[in-house]
């Protein structure tokens, strides 16, 4: 028997996921696209897509009568998830409610505390819910599903693990990946709307090709997981943690299996001009033979089954990148790379886990500029054991690849999820801060953890008042700047300047004297972008 399924991604509420640029939830689109190969009936929503509200969510459900619910729930919007589950339980009592991903995979104990959610896939979904939709209909939830692996079942309140699950081979990885029906995902309605925050840019001349690109993206990925255990990260339990060992394989595409992903990507959407691949493996420093395939069978595609002018973003880590590669990227039109630097402190790099120092990002910064690539640097700037030194260190570093056109992208705090080390370490958690979150839609509320401080109490002190102001901080800015629309870069800048004019009022050793000259120059960076 066929089933009738409905999937929604993270639902942010408050615009929080268009905070970026916009983007539909890939994970759950593939799931439904293997799903649908196998002649079941799906749905996808997102919630913030299509802005939804209690009443259309009810008529939606109640309407289809669906027999099972999944939801994708992220740390950052989990309330908001929970929310959907409520009102799905309300709407529809028969349908099995299910939750899948890394936050569902590793927090499941708070989600069955606080919603009625059944059961919980950990690890990758398609198989688990493939087996479920053609489990019997009858029967209590242990008798149907009992046997599949890869599950949580709660029976009788108790939380019943149903064993470790394989990850997807590399056959299985390039079938699911392969057979996602990008005509099926609706990228225009996301375009349109980042479309509509940026007409003023679309009628510059010297701004228009930037922006269409950025516009009309496509965010991809190729690999499984990554396998370098940094400590903020939660990316390599994930897969360890279902398989129940160490050591996962890391399985990828194959370059031509690559070339057909974008190909039917862009055959769905000819009006895509750039592809944003999100695997901080991509660029494995085994890899230049990869690459070095990649790039020529995208020279060979273009102007035929690939658009001529289309763009490639990428991300990598800072030790993985060979000058080889960069040539071969440049040659094929990647136009950025996203690096995870973290941090230009040493002493915050090993607390992260980096294996890797600070020099080696700078000089992979310097060959990716000077081959003609724009580096995207990501930061995280404080840590437990950080000081003022290391973060103030790293903002310098950032406003000076700034003025050589790099774009950096920043945390100021990390943020403890779920199945990363540093939110399990017995001596990070008197360091986490937490908020009682509401579930909307009803009475209940939980304990959500939100940042992790740096254990220095003069950092501390500038970490909470940054959080204090940075929302008046962005308001000004729009208005000042005339800014519809604050992606991670814009961002960036107000954090960095806020950072300084809050070194200046606490007389932050060195960095108070620095302030009024460091903030003039972001200023500079804020006028220009
Ligand atoms: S931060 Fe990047 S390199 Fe580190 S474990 Fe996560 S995905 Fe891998």
């Amino acid at each position: 028997m066929k089933s009738k399924v409905l999937l929604f991604g993270p639902y942010s509420k408050d615009g929080l996921a268009w905070s970026n640029f916009g983007a539909p939830p890939l994970g759950v689109h593939r799931i439904a696209s293997y799903l649908r190969k196998r002649y079941h009936k799906v749905d996808v929503v997102d919630p913030d897509l299509e802005k939804i509200t209690e009443k259309s969510f009810q008529n939606l459900v109640t309407k289809n009568k669906y027999d099972f619910i999944g939801i994708s729930p992220t740390h950052l919007t989990l309330e908001n998830d929970l929310a959907l589950v409520h009102l799905a339980k309300r709407c529809s009592p028969n349908s099995t409610i299910v939750a899948g991903g890394q936050e569902a995979t590793f927090a499941y104990d708070l989600i069955f505390d606080n919603s009625p959610v059944h059961v919980v896939v950990r690890g990758e979904g398609e198989k688990p819910m493939l087996r479920m939709t053609e489990a019997p209909v009858s029967g209590g939830l242990m008798e149907r599903f009992g046997n599949i692996k890869g599950l949580i079942i709660k029976d009788k309140g108790v939380a019943i693990p149903t064993g470790c699950a394989q990850p997807l081979d590399n056959h299985e990885f390039e079938e699911v990946t392969l057979g996602i029906d990008f005509k099926d995902i609706p990228y225009d309605k996301y375009w349109d709307r980042t479309r509509g925050l940026y007409e003023d840019d679309l009628a510059n001349v010297a701004l228009r090709k930037k922006r269409l690109h950025e516009i009309y993206a496509m965010r991809l990925f190729e690999t499984n997981y990554c396998p370098r255990g940094c400590t903020f990260c939660s990316s390599t339990n994930f897969q360890n943690t279902v398989a129940g060992k160490k050591g996962t394989k890391v399985v990828s595409l194959s370059p031509e299996a690559f070339i057909k992903m974008v190909e039917s990507a862009y055959l769905a959407y000819p009006s895509l001009k750039r592809a944003l691949i999100q695997s901080d493996n991509f660029l494995d420093n085994n890899r230049n033979q990869r690459i070095k395939k990649i790039t020529e069978l995208i020279k060979l595609k273009k102007g035929e089954t690939l658009p001529k002018e289309m763009s490639f973003i990428c991300q990598s880590r800072v030790d993985n990148v060979t000058p080889q590669m960069l040539g071969y990227l440049r040659e094929s039109n990647f136009v950025m790379i996203g690096y995870g630097v973290e941090s230009f402190s040493k002493r915050m790099l090993d607390e992260l886990n980096k294996r890797v120092g600070p020099q080696r990002a700078e000089q992979t910064i310097s060959n990716t500029l000077s081959a003609g690539i724009l580096p995207y640097v990501n930061v995280i700037l404080t840590s437990p054991k950080s000081t003022p030194y290391d973060l103030f260190h790293t903002v310098d570093k950032c406003i000076d690849y700034l003025d050589l056109g790099a774009e950096v992208g920043s945390y100021v705090c990390i943020i403890p999820i779920p199945g990363s080390a540093l939110a399990s370490n017995p001596e990070s958690q008197s360091l986490i801060e937490a908020a009682q979150v509401k579930i909307p839609y009803t009475n209940k509320s939980f304990s959500k953890t939100i940042r992790l401080l740096p254990e220095d109490p003069l950092l501390q002190e500038l970490v909470h008042r940054f959080y204090e102001v940075i929302n008046d901080k962005k308001s000004e800015c729009m208005e000042q700047y005339n800014i519809k629309h604050i992606p991670a870069r814009i961002n960036t800048l107000i954090t960095f300047s806020t950072l300084y004019g809050l070194a200046k009022k606490l007389r932050i050793p060195k960095y108070g004297e620095l302030a009024d000259r460091q903030i003039s120059r972001i200023q500079k960076a804020l006028v220009n972008i």
